[in-house]
C-alpha cells in the first residue's frame, strides 16, 4: 500500500520507511528497477539494521546512488526514556517541531508487548481518558508508526525481543486507516520483524465504517474500547457512540469475528467507581456480548489530574468479573503498569500542539455531545 510519504523539507528525500512491501515494490518499479529489490532493502533496514545505502552490497552501485540522492532511512528521534519500578519502559519520541509521542514496552515473563501510538494527541472526546485532553494535532506517517517498534527494539537491544504490538498509545488508529494498516502489514512482514497476526492488536474506540474496512484489508485481532454496556452511558463516556451507536458497533464486532474460527474481540472495559460496575452493568454487559465470540479486558482506571473520576474498588472489580465469569465470559483484569511513570493506559499524553482547540471548545460547551 502507498501511504502518505515523508518527505523533509529541507532535502526532499523520500524516508523508505514510509513504505510497506507493496509500497516499496511500486518505488523500485517507478524506478525501473525489479520488485525483489523490496525485499532486499527490508532485510537491510529491518533485519541488518542498516541504514546506509553504501553499504547494501546486493544491490547495485547505479542503484546505491541513486538512493543516496533521492531517499533516506530516518526513524523518528527517541528524546527520553524512563523506567518504571516494574520494568515498564516510557519513550517520549521526537515526531515534528514541538510534538511529542510516547511509546511504552511492557515486559513480561514470555512476552515484550510495545504498546504504538497512531496519532499526536487525539481528536476524540473519552472523558476519561488523559490524552483527549491533549487535542489533536495530526495523523502520524508510516514511518512515525513503524519507528516507534524500529527505535524501541534498536533501544531494547538483542537480548529484549518485541513479540507483540498493540496500537493502544495515543490517538485512535481508525481514523488513520491508511498509514496504520500498512504500518502493521510492515510488522507482520517476514522480512521485518514477522510478528503473527495475533500479537499485533488494533484497539479502536468504535469506527464502525472504518471497522467494516478493516476486514478486508488485514487480519489483525482486533479489541475494542467498550466501556459500558448501553447506549445512554456509552454516549457520556465515549462520545464517538453517538455517531455508532451500540448495535451498529456490535454487528461490526460479529463480522469481524466471523473471518477465522478462532477470531474473537477483545473487549475493554475500564472501571469507574460508580459509573459502569454494578452488579446490572455486568448482566448488561452479558446480554450485550451474548453473540459475539468476545473475551473482556477490565481495565482499573488509572487516574490523572481533574480526571473527575475514581477507580473501582477492587471488591467491585471481582464481583463485576464474577458475573461475566459465571455466564462463560473469558474475563481478565488488566494489572496495571508503569503507574509510577504515568505509562499505564490512558496517561499517555507526550507533548502535543492542539490545532483542533478541541479541549478548549469541550470545556466551553454546556454540553460535549454537540461536537457529534
Ligand atoms: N483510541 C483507541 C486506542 C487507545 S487504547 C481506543 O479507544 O481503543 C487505550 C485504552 O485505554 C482504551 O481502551 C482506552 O479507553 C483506555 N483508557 C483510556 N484512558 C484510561 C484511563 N484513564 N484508565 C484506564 N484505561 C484508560
Amino acid at each position: 500500500m502507498m501511504s502518505s510519504v515523508t518527505v523533509s523539507a529541507k532535502t526532499e528525500l523520500i524516508n523508505l520507511l514510509d513504505f510497506d512491501r507493496k509500497g516499496l515494490q511500486d518505488f523500485f518499479v517507478g524506478i525501473s528497477e525489479k520488485p525483489f529489490r523490496a525485499t532486499q532493502l527490508l532485510k537491510w533496514i529491518y533485519q541488518e539494521d542498516v541504514a546506509d545505502f553504501d553499504q547494501m552490497t546486493n544491490l547495485s552501485k547505479g542503484l546505491r546512488v541513486y538512493l543516496n540522492e533521492h531517499c533516506t532511512i530516518t526513524p523518528p528521534e527517541m528524546l527520553v526514556e524512563q523506567v518504571a519500578s516494574d520494568g515498564t519502559r516510557k519513550w517520549a519520541i521526537e515526531m515534528s517541531c514541538g510534538n511529542r509521542v510516547e511509546s511504552v514496552f511492557i515486559p513480561e515473563e514470555k512476552r515484550g508487548t510495545l504498546c504504538v501510538s497512531s496519532q499526536i494527541g487525539c481528536a476524540l472526546a473519552c472523558t476519561f481518558c488523559s490524552t483527549a485532553r491533549q487535542g489533536f494535532n495530526r495523523n502520524l506517517s508510516v514511518s512515525e508508526i513503524i519507528g516507534q517498534l524500529y527505535v524501541a527494539q534498536k533501544r531494547l537491544g538483542q537480548e529484549t525481543k518485541i513479540t507483540n504490538v498493540v496500537m493502544m498509545g495515543m490517538g485512535e488508529p481508525l481514523l488513520n486507516f491508511d498509514n496504520v494498516v500498512a504500518a502493521m502489514n510492515l510488522m507482520m512482514d517476514d522480512f521485518t520483524f514477522g510478528l503473527s497476526k495475533r500479537r499485533v492488536t488494533i484497539s479502536t474506540s468504535g469506527i464502525v465504517p472504518a471497522m467494516n474496512r478493516l476486514n478486508e484489508a488485514s487480519d489483525v485481532s482486533m479489541a475494542v474500547s467498550l466501556h459500558a454496556a448501553n447506549d445512554d452511558l456509552r454516549n457520556e463516556l465515549v462520545p464517538i457512540n453517538l455517531k455508532y451507536p451500540l448495535d451498529e458497533l456490535m454487528e461490526a464486532c460479529r463480522e469481524y469475528a466471523k473471518q477465522g474460527p478462532r477470531r474473537h474481540i477483545t473487549f475493554e472495559y475500564v472501571m469507574l467507581d460508580g459509573v459502569n460496575d454494578s452488579v446490572q452493568d455486568a448482566r448488561q454487559l452479558v446480554k450485550l456480548l451474548k453473540d459475539v465470540p468476545s473475551k473482556i479486558n477490565l481495565i482499573p482506571f488509572n487516574p490523572f489530574p481533574n480526571s473527575n473520576y475514581l477507580c473501582s474498588s477492587s471488591e467491585a472489580i471481582l464481583r463485576f468479573k464474577k458475573v461475566l465469569y459465571k455466564a462463560g465470559v473469558v474475563t481478565t483484569i488488566r494489572k496495571t503498569r508503569g503507574e509510577d511513570i504515568d505509562a499505564a493506559c490512558g496517561q499517555l499524553v507526550g507533548k502535543v500542539k492542539d490545532k483542533s482547540r478541541r479541549y478548549l471548545k469541550l470545556q466551553k460547551m454546556e454540553d460535549s455531545h454537540v461536537a457529534y
